[in-house]
């Protein structure tokens, strides 16, 4: 029995020193931000990364010399545990864990028509089936089409940025599931990545808007647009113009509210307009922040 224990136990550490995986998982993410992990090798593989309860299997591609499996993960807003991230290889599988880093959001007061705080009656039949049609486009898992850095959709800064506690007239609401960017109406608005349209229709709270599927569970979308210049079944690059901005659903005023979905889990967008993208930062700003930055903030 010894012996087959030693055998054993010689024939896993010969495995393991032949392997050249080369393995890319970040020790600490901010909560709401997403994060890439990656595997590399001299051959070609199969990796399963298994993550928050999902599985997703991610073949290879060639990368220079070396095969790359790539994937892009979020750590959820409201995370406060670590979490372990199983990576399972032809020949071996790794536990790592990834510890949330605690992230200090803004709140915002908004006033908005008192419809889109009380819906009316007539309307909860749409905000039903608007909620199925998102879920059901959120579930989608295809093979990666996603780049980092990702486009910025207009050029506008940010008027609300992403995690923001809301209070829309007086009353306190889930946190900003995306970012508020600043343009005219009219304005065109790009593609972040290359994919295709899951839904271009119109929803309650989200007016005109577009959900495009990026691979892997990544899914952006582009609400209270004016126009569409695409269609769901599109085939669309990164950066090409899908549709114009504007105001319809609820909203303030004229902007593009853009939103990036891993995985089911909403993560602010910005950190990954840069390269390599930065997922241990602070909630982004907006504009208005910097103009209040000496100020004290109120902290009601
Ligand atoms: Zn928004």
């Amino acid at each position: 029995m010894k012996k087959l224990v030693f055998c054993l136990l010689f024939l896993f550490s010969a495995f393991t020193a032949s392997l050249a995986s080369e393995v890319s998982v970040p020790a600490k993410v901010s909560q709401g931000h997403a994060f890439p992990v990656s595997v590399q090798d001299d051959r070609p593989f199969t990796a399963v990364f298994r993550w928050r309860g999902e599985e997703l299997k991610v073949r290879a591609v060639k990368n220079g010399p070396l095969w790359k499996a790539e994937l892009l993960l979020a750590m959820p807003i409201d995370a406060v545990k670590e979490h372990v991230l199983s990576i399972e290889l032809p020949e071996e599988q790794q536990d790592l864990v990834i510890a949330p880093l605690k992230v200090k959001w803004h709140e915002s007061l908004l006033k908005v028509e008192p419809k889109y705080v009380q819906p009316p009656a007539k309307a909860m039949k749409q905000i039903e089936r608007d909620r199925r049609r998102i879920r059901r486009a959120l579930a989608s898992r295809t093979e990666k089409r996603w780049a980092l850095p990702i486009a910025r959709p207009v050029p506008g800064g940010i008027t609300s940025a992403f995690g923001g506690r809301r209070v829309f007239n007086g009353q306190p609401r889930a946190p900003h599931k995306g970012t508020d960017m600043r343009c005219q109406e009219g304005t065109p608005v790009k593609a972040a990545c290359a994919g295709t349209v899951l839904l271009a229709e119109n929803t309650y709270f989200g007016g005109k808007s577009i959900y495009v599927d990026h691979g892997q569970g990544v899914i952006s979308s582009y609400s209270h647009l004016s126009a569409f210049d695409v269609k769901a079944g599109d085939s669309v690059r990164k950066g090409q113009t899908i549709g114009r901005s504007g105001s319809t659903g609820r909203v303030t005023g004229p902007h593009l509210h853009f939103g990036l979905t891993v995985q089911g889990v909403a993560v602010d967008a910005m950190p990954l307009l840069s390269s390599p993208p930065d997922f241990t930062g602070g909630p982004s700003r907006s504009i208005f922040d910097q103009n209040k930055a000496s100020k004290p903030r109120s902290t009601r």
